[in-house]
């Protein structure tokens, strides 16, 4: 959508750290990382939050949620019992949300 970040990003028309990225995911670094790794994970399809999903988007969000330990894992999280990350959702600009194209955030690093 035009003049979405996110979108511009998966249009490389900005650049961004990009860590992952197939039909219909991308995931790069957060450019102001809150925590020792920061990463961002989105869909391709601009979809402002999880406000606007619907039943019918149940594949590609259980997809999403399932890519998430996957790319923080092989992205410097660390796994194993004493491993681990943590995912935040801003959903709303009432609620945070800065960029209205949805994304999870991977955060991790802690302790390391
Ligand atoms: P929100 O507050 O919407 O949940 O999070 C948006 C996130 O996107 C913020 O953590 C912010 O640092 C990140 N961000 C905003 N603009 C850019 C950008 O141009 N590039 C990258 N890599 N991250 C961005
Ligand atoms: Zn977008």
């Amino acid at each position: 959508m035009k003049d979405c970040i996110f979108c511009k990003i998966i249009e490389k028309k900005i650049p961004a750290n990009i860590i992952y990225e197939d039909e219909y995911f991308l995931a790069f670094h957060d450019i102001k990382p809150a925590a020792p790794i920061h990463l961002l994970i989105i869909p391709k399809k601009h979809i402002e939050s999880l406000k606007n999903t619907h039943q019918n988007d149940e594949i590609w969000l259980g997809k999403m949620l399932l890519l998430i330990p996957k790319i923080a894992f092989a992205n410097g999280c660390k796994s194993g019992i004493d491993g681990g990350f943590r995912i935040i959702n801003n959903c709303g600009a009432a609620a945070g949300q800065e960029v209205p194209h949805l994304h999870f955030h991977i955060l991790g690093g802690f302790g390391t």
